[in-house]
């Protein structure tokens, strides 16, 4: 009975991925790709509605992608809802029923010819893989990190990982400890010019972000970083 189905395809904070699109039947599956827009190929027929903000791989803030199925626009909205917040009147006008963020969709346009020059989204997935498999690869064999997420569910994108002095015990010495290394390396990380390692709030440690925009050689210099931190704080 239900009227829609919603996921998260890119779990940003837990730094997890579907790797496959949920079957529900006739139900329509609505996702929020923000954090995973373009970093790999998608059967958007298998949606009903599919939106990103355009902040992560996409453009600057301020435009908001949405890909919705045709049945779905045509539909009468829930009475109340503004005219603003209704598909149809941005399907009607073009996407500019009211006035665009011009300069967004000008640097938009720029990302996506640079997408299309570099394979599209099945070179961004090649690009990506390569670049998480470098990362997680180090993760998994390393015994001072220790990556949070499962083989089978891992983002491409964010990377959540934790070090040995992370241990699960909630004792005030051991949280003392976990605390002094998380933030000693964030700091020294950005003192090396990797910046936004912090994890989010939510899962703690650290995360590396690791969007369209970041090369695989950007991912080697953190690799080198942390093994570098390892050594020093073993
Ligand atoms: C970043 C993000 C958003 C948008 O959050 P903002 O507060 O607008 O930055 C929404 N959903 C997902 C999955 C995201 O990663």
């Amino acid at each position: 009975d239900y009227d829609y189905v919603y996921i998260c395809f890119n779990n940003t904070i837990m730094g997890t991925h579907y790797e496959y699109i949920p079957d529900t039947g006739n139900i329509p599956l609505v996702a929020d790709i923000s954090s995973c827009v373009l970093s790999e190929p998608i059967d958007v027929s298998k949606f009903g509605l599919l939106f990103a903000g355009a902040q992560k791989n996409l453009a600057p803030a301020g435009v908001t992608l949405v890909i919705i199925r045709e049945d779905l626009i045509t539909e009468t909205p829930l009475a109340g809802t503004p005219t603003m917040l209704s598909y149809k009147t941005h399907a009607d006008n073009g996407s500019m029923y009211n006035t665009p963020p011009c300069y967004t969709i000008y640097v938009l346009d720029k990302v996506l010819h640079w997408i299309e020059k570099n394979g599209g989204a099945e070179g961004m997935y090649k690009r990506n893989k390569e670049k998480a498999d470098y990362l997680y690869d180090f993760l998994d064999s390393s015994d001072f990190y220790h990556a949070t997420t499962e083989k089978g569910s891992r983002s491409l994108m964010n990377v959540p990982f934790l070090t040995k002095y992370s241990t699960g015990a909630s004792d005030e010495a051991s949280l003392a400890k976990e605390k002094e290394i998380n933030d000693k390396f964030v700091k020294e990380a950005a003192a090396a010019g990797l910046v936004n390692l912090k994890g989010h709030r939510l899962v703690g440690g650290m995360r590396a972000s690791i969007y369209n925009a970041m090369t695989l050689d950007g991912v080697k210099a953190l690799v080198e970083f942390m093994k570098k931190f390892a050594a020093e704080n073993a």
